[in-house]
């Protein structure tokens, strides 16, 4: 069984953003891009399915500007997955136009699974996994915190509001996976060098026939409020009083 596993370009998660003075976005300019967290979550969830002899071959696929195919492309293969698809584009792509071009190559492909993370932490739109399951038509197991092959199918531990919730889906099906699925491995510098002979092959947005023609208008990005500086106290019965002044406490 094949598994398809999208992963986003990201600003990483450590870098602090900055908005463009014009308001109409985030700066990427010369910032560090590296994969979506959940995606790595993904990719080595998928990459633990083909050790245990579940899966045969690891697709990953993004959507994404040239330099994806040596960052985000290249760490994904580092990590075990056999070959990449880089569809190229530097018009950024909204969670609908995604997955209809998810769709198409799923069409292409024909994986059983296609693991994706849950959420982009950059839009956190969370909405691409389920987006793409009702264009396929296929059943999804979304915030997945444990995933198990058997007979046809995949038995998907969710993430649910107060509690775990186990579906058992058949296959071929999505999962979106959350935090505590796994802790994934690093790219080590080793197996990037090994990755760089692994393949990639490039498409347009245009090969799939797809319309991604944005639907949204962002009308205002701002920074957050800023938060004005703390103080410090010298004792629980200071705190206590400072609180009685501002109406906390009694
Ligand atoms: P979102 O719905 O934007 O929060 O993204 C959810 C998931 O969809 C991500 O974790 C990725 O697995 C996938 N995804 C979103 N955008 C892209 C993209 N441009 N290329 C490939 N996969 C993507």
């Amino acid at each position: 069984m094949k598994v398809l596993v999208p992963v986003k370009r990201v600003l990483d998660y450590n870098v602090k953003p900055r908005v463009k003075a014009d308001g109409t976005g985030v700066d990427l300019a010369n910032v560090k891009m590296s994969m979506n967290p959940f995606d790595e979550i993904a990719i080595e969830e998928a990459v633990r399915l083909k050790e245990k002899g579940a899966a045969t071959e690891v697709v990953v696929v993004t959507i994404g500007v040239a330099k994806a195919e040596t960052d985000v492309l290249l760490t994904a293969r580092a990590m075990g997955a056999d070959r990449g698809i880089l569809i190229q584009t530097d018009d950024e792509i909204e969670p609908l136009a995604v997955a209809k071009l998810l769709a198409k190559v799923a069409e292409e492909e024909q994986p059983g699974l296609i693991i994706l993370g849950k959420q982009a932490i950059d839009d956190d739109s969370n909405q691409t996994g389920q987006m793409l399951a009702a264009l396929l038509g296929w059943p999804q197991g979304t915030f997945a915190s444990k995933v198990e092959l058997g007979g046809n199918g995949v038995q998907v531990t969710r993430e649910v509001d107060g509690g775990l919730e186990t579906v058992d889906l058949k296959l071929p099906a999505i999962v979106t996976t959350d935090l505590r699925l796994n802790e994934p491995r690093y790219a080590t510098l080793p197996n990037i060098m090994k990755a760089k002979s692994k393949p990639v092959a490039k498409k347009t947005v245009a090969d799939y026939g797809v319309d991604a023609t944005p639907r949204l208008k962002t009308l205002k990005v701002v920074e957050p409020a800023k938060r004005s500086a703390g103080i410090k106290v010298g004792s629980v019965d200071e705190l206590v009083e400072k609180l009685k002044g501002l109406g906390v406490a009694k």
